[in-house]
């Protein structure tokens, strides 16, 4: 069964992206609840709502020299709702929003796969699918990234959760959609490390 976990979205601007301060530290953001508002299975520009002040933490994560990589369950590929074709098409959108207001992101892994719901080859129980590691710990070979250093941004507890079993020490949980109180407790997780 082919579970592998599929080949990132990497931003155009990746490379130039320091290296010499590797192994570097991320911040992990979940898309949906955390980036964009949850209306469920969004795949459009049309249907994308900005969580308030996202892009400045994205920008500050990136001023503190931490790559700011999504990774995302994206069940809405594996029930048939869009392919992965259409979902790279709205991330390079994504991605380029977020340049465009100085505010880079780094990457974007996606789990395509739903171990019920799942159509065909998607239907599976896979490495990848968060609570599950998988993604983080793609990351972290492909980026060269400390795990430990790094910083979750999640509003389930199965980002948390996959965060944790990945080795991340730092998590920070979103509720209703609000940033302000995670936006402190990064801006004081900076001047601890
Ligand atoms: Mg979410
Ligand atoms: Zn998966």
């Amino acid at each position: 069964m082919q579970t592998a976990i599929r080949t990132p979205y990497l931003d155009p601007g990746l490379e130039p992206w320091p290296k010499e301060s590797a192994p570097r530290r991320a911040l992990f953001l979940d898309r949906d609840g955390v980036i964009n508002v949850d209306h469920g299975y969004v795949h459009t520009a049309a249907r994308t709502d900005w969580i308030p002040g996202i892009f400045e933490l994205v920008a500050q994560a990136g001023a503190k020299g931490l790559l700011p990589v999504i990774v995302t369950n994206q069940a809405g590929i594996a029930r048939g709702y869009y392919d992965e074709a259409d979902f790279r098409r709205y991330t390079a959108w994504m991605h380029a929003e977020f340049r465009m207001r100085r505010s880079p992101l780094a990457a974007t892994y996606f789990c395509p796969h739903h171990p019920i719901a799942g159509v065909g080859e998607l239907r599976c129980e896979c490495t990848c699918r968060k609570p599950q590691p998988g993604m983080l710990l793609a990351a972290a070979q492909r980026l060269d990234i400390d795990l430990a250093g790094s910083v979750m941004l999640g509003d389930k507890v199965s980002d948390m959760e996959a965060a944790t079993r990945a080795g991340v020490a730092t998590t920070l949980l979103v509720t209703a959609g609000n940033l302000e109180p995670v936006i402190d407790k990064f801006q004081a997780w900076g001047r601890q490390s």
